[in-house]
């Protein structure tokens, strides 16, 4: 603050200290400046919190500057503040930082604990029991969206391995038993032929060729549903005359058995894209069941162009499904008949193996089935003619 002789103001920062001076302190000083060959230093000590490492020094430094015409007043204030005071101002705040950083901090590890690391410490050690086909999840999951999803995705694989493993526990034990049985059918004759020289007929040869041959089909299904299953199979699709197809199915069965109600009911020189001797094989199936489940009633063979579809179907008279089993008869050794029964001719996974063929080939597939009256199994290519 410079005064001139009049008292005005020239220059200096409003909110100093000097400016908050009263006129009796301004005067002191500056007479103690002249007593004291026109320069003086004041100094007044403050503790801003009572203690004494917070004492502050507030300096003032008066200078009377004699010129030629007038007189000028130079104050300079300042305070000083001890480095002890800022020192334990710091220390004190830094304390109360951490402390108030290492709570939040125990407070996240906490919320993190409880919601990522123990839910995850639990799916990890459930998950290592998997392999063995067993899971217990916890039901009631409280973590994040990521953990509960996660529990969730776990929840399912042990549900699906827990299915994979009793259908193989099951095709194991089906499979067996349809092994043993034409197996001991064929082992049994052949020693009575051997033991007995009067049951040497053609009917006990006839009897051993049928196990034989029932043999032959189970351990070629098996093997060709193994290598769908795989994706194995590749198919090899070509233009055929399926009505040509048809006609040759038919004349296999006539051939046969000549006693067989099989009709063919199609239009001529119907062409598709197919793998011929994967869809004879679909077909045959589909009539094999006609015949076991048909009550030995007529079996129609169908084939005919309906809008741009060409349609495949077998139908028969017999004794129908059960609205109930129609989802499941296309899985593996799904019997409606729980009691796993031989069948007379197939493998007892034929409608499985039918349906990957026919997803293979990428068409509409499916059943219309009324109790007690009949079913019809088909499949629908489109036409390319
Ligand atoms: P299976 O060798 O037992 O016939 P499939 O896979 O071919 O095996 O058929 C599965 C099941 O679907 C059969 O066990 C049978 O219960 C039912 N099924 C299939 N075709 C027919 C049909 N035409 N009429 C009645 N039931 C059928």
């Amino acid at each position: 603050r410079i005064y001139s002789e009049n008292s005005s103001i020239y220059a200096g920062n409003m909110g100093c200290v000097l400016y908050r001076m009263s006129d009796v302190e301004l005067v002191k000083e500056i007479s103690k400046a002249r007593q004291n060959n026109n320069t003086y230093i004041s100094t007044k000590a403050e503790s801003f919190d009572g203690s004494k490492d917070s004492i502050i020094k507030d300096i003032t430094y008066t200078r009377i500057v004699d010129d030629s015409d007038s007189t000028y007043i130079v104050m300079v204030n300042t305070s000083i503040t001890p480095v002890d005071a800022t020192v334990s101002t710091l220390t004190n705040q830094l304390w109360m930082i951490s402390v108030f950083v290492l709570i939040v901090v125990g407070i996240l590890v906490l919320v993190m604990n409880r919601n990522i690391a123990a839910p995850l410490t639990t799916l990890n050690n459930s998950a290592k029991l998997l392999s063995k086909g067993t899971y217990t999840y916890d039901d009631k999951v409280n973590a994040y969206q990521e953990v509960y999803e996660l529990n969730e995705t776990l929840k399912k694989a042990a549900v699906d391995i827990q299915k994979a493993d009793q259908a193989k526990r099951d095709l194991i034990a089906n499979v067996s038993h349809d092994l043993r049985t034409p197996l001991t059918m064929i082992s049994g004759y052949g020693e009575m032929m051997k033991d007995l020289p009067g049951e040497k007929t053609d009917e006990n040869c006839q009897v051993i060729i049928d196990e034989a041959t029932r043999l032959n089909y189970l351990v070629n299904d098996l093997l060709d549903y193994a290598k769908l299953q795989d994706n194995k199979i590749k198919l090899n699709i070509q233009e055929i005359n399926i009505s040509m197809l048809l006609a040759n199915i038919y004349d296999t069965y006539h051939h046969i058995n000549n006693k067989l109600h099989l009709d063919l009911i199609m239009e001529d020189d119907l062409m598709v894209n197919c793998d011929p001797n994967r869809i004879e094989q679909v077909i045959k199936n589909f009539i094999n069941n006609a015949i076991n489940y048909g009550n030995d009633q007529r079996v129609e063979l169908i084939c005919r162009k309906i809008d741009d579809k060409i349609m495949v179907a077998v139908k028969d008279y017999g004794k129908g499904i059960d609205p109930q089993d129609l989802p499941y008869i296309w899985d593996r050794y799904y019997k409606v008949d729980k009691t796993h029964v031989r069948s007379n001719i197939g493998s007892g996974i034929g409608l499985s193996i039918a349906k990957e063929i026919l997803q293979l080939h990428n068409i509409e597939y499916g059943v219309d089935s009324k109790v007690n009256q009949g079913s019809i199994f088909y499949f629908k290519f489109n036409s390319i003619k």
